[in-house]
């Protein structure tokens, strides 16, 4: 059914990424089209901008020395994504006449289902057959080594110009680059040159990833159908929705449940009738109607047992983990109570500085903890939700296995599962409850601690870490600030610690 919401987007475009996440999205975006782009979501366009930019440096620009076939390459001028897309469709539709072998910047619309959309496509490659393979940039990892499985791969430096070749890798599926794909194959298949595949260049810029295009058809159409809201409910992306202000009078007007239980969190109850957080309240059903209650009050926390602690060692450190996307970890992090200690690498992951630096951190960790057992004390390090932890340090010791002073995966798992590994945030887990979550951000200030930089979230950090390579004065910054984000998480483990020995004083029972 094509409802209301359904004639409002119809007067616009839509594309992947709409169809990706909350829906209501969307409308909000063809109601309130005023409404600015976050800061968070220009920096992830500037990111756009920059693997953009990575893989058109590489792309040939003339057939190299042997090629004998004709080359022709068709850069249509960038079109930004808020703007009338016909004069780059148009080029598009020329330079695919024009049989170009390679088209940078290409611009599709179409119409399916009664929605009008839009697609970007990065490249178009053309094949020996005359039809087309689609290739989209991506700041995804698209694929992994993997030797039991091959996957076509075309060299970038060669699209256009050379076939693919199978190579050892794992394709990795994600769900916005497969919309465009999928739109991408249904453009092409209108005009009749639509190869059936399509290609990923992701956060290795060196390779396209080809596969069929056509199962992912299903999904799209899917998407496509998919009745609009109508209404908005409250999920993780809210936190950084530029439409948040305006959805939240909705939802406050409402008293809608999902203020206080986001996401799927609060489908029993809907499903139970009850869509508000006072129908929840008032149902009288016992500690969920009590954190509503709670909640309402704007109580942060409250104690699950009669008494709260948490365990001591002689030696005790916090240690915090940065990593960039997958590409691996660039910065540990480690208090000891009175200094903080960091190992940090700001050169490219993946090789001998990363190695090294994780050896470093390594050595000094087991250091302290040698230290502590020939003085005949006890020992423990302690981080918060240690999972990011966990995965670094065995991926370490298996990525970089051989380098000197890097432990073996054995090591790691023999250290990350003996008592001397703690996770606060289980500790916290086990003892307290938290209407609204409890993330270190909710509990440390709880227990009094307040961070420096109050602003800078986890994507933030992706984007310093970014700038962070560089060797200029905003380089500097952005080394400064995510050394201090990290100095913060650690001294706000030590914190919480601290505070659940007290026995969280102030904190009421549930
Ligand atoms: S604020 Fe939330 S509900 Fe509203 S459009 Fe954004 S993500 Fe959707």
């Amino acid at each position: 059914m094509v409802g209301y919401a359904h004639a409002i987007v119809n007067a616009q475009y839509v594309s992947a990424a709409d169809l990706v996440g909350c829906r209501y999205r969307q409308v909000q975006r063809f109601v309130h089209p005023e409404v600015p782009r976050t800061r968070a979501a220009r920096m992830r366009l500037e990111r756009v901008a920059a693997a953009r930019d990575a893989v058109h440096a590489l792309l040939p620009a003339r057939p190299a020395r042997g090629d004998r076939q004709r080359f022709v390459r068709v850069d249509v001028p960038p079109v930004p994504h808020d703007t009338d897309p016909f004069p780059a469709e148009m080029a598009t539709l020329e330079a695919l006449a024009s049989e170009a072998n390679l088209i940078t910047g290409a611009v599709f619309t179409g119409r399916s289902v009664g929605v009008d959309w839009r697609v970007d496509v990065d490249l178009l490659v053309r094949r020996p057959d005359g039809t087309y393979l689609p290739v989209i940039i991506s700041n995804h990892r698209v694929a992994r080594a993997d030797d039991r499985v091959t996957t076509p791969v075309i060299a970038t430096a060669r699209l256009g110009l050379g076939g693919p070749v199978p190579g050892p890798f794992r394709l990795r599926h994600h769900v916005a680059d497969g919309y465009r794909l999928a739109l991408a194959a249904r453009a092409l298949a209108d005009i009749g040159v639509d190869s059936g595949v399509g290609g990923a260049v992701g956060q290795d810029r060196s390779r396209a990833f080809l596969a069929p295009t056509g199962p992912l058809q299903p999904a799209l159409q899917a998407a496509l159908e998919q009745e609009l809201p109508t209404f908005p409910r409250r999920v993780k992306e809210c936190a950084s929705c530029r439409f948040w202000p305006l959805c939240e009078k909705e939802l406050v007007d409402a008293d809608d449940i999902s203020l206080y239980l986001a996401g799927d969190r609060a489908r029993k109850w809907r499903e139970e009738g009850i869509t508000t957080v006072s129908a929840l309240i008032e149902a009288d059903l016992g500690e969920p109607s009590r954190l509503a209650a709670a909640w309402r009050d704007g109580v942060v926390l409250l104690r699950k047992v009669d008494e709260v602690s948490a365990p001591r060692a002689d030696v005790e450190i916090d240690v915090d983990m940065e990593a960039y996307l997958d590409q691996g970890a660039y910065l540990w992090g480690a208090f000891d109570g009175e200094s903080y200690h960091s190992f940090a690498t700001w050169l490219p992951l993946g090789g001998e500085a990363e190695a090294t630096n994780f050896a470093r951190f390594w050595r000094w960790l087991m250091g302290r903890r040698a230290a502590a057992h020939a003085a005949g004390q006890s020992f423990a390090a302690y981080c918060w939700s240690n999972h990011g932890e966990n995965h670094w340090l065995t991926m370490s010791a298996r990525r970089f296995a051989g380098v000197e002073g890097v432990p073996t995966e054995e090591e790691v798992r023999e250290f990350i599962s003996s008592p001397e590994w703690i996770d606060v945030f289980r500790l916290v887990r086990a003892q307290l409850v938290g209407p609204g979550g409890l993330g270190l951000k909710v509990v440390a200030p709880e227990a009094g601690y307040t961070w420096e930089d109050g602003d800078f979230d986890g994507e933030e950090s992706v984007n310093a870490r970014r700038i962070s390579r560089g060797s200029d004065a905003a380089a500097r910054e952005a080394r400064r600030r995510l050394l201090r984000y990290n100095e913060d998480d650690c001294r706000a483990t030590a914190a919480v610690r601290a505070w659940l020995r007290a026995g969280v004083p102030g904190v009421e029972k549930l």
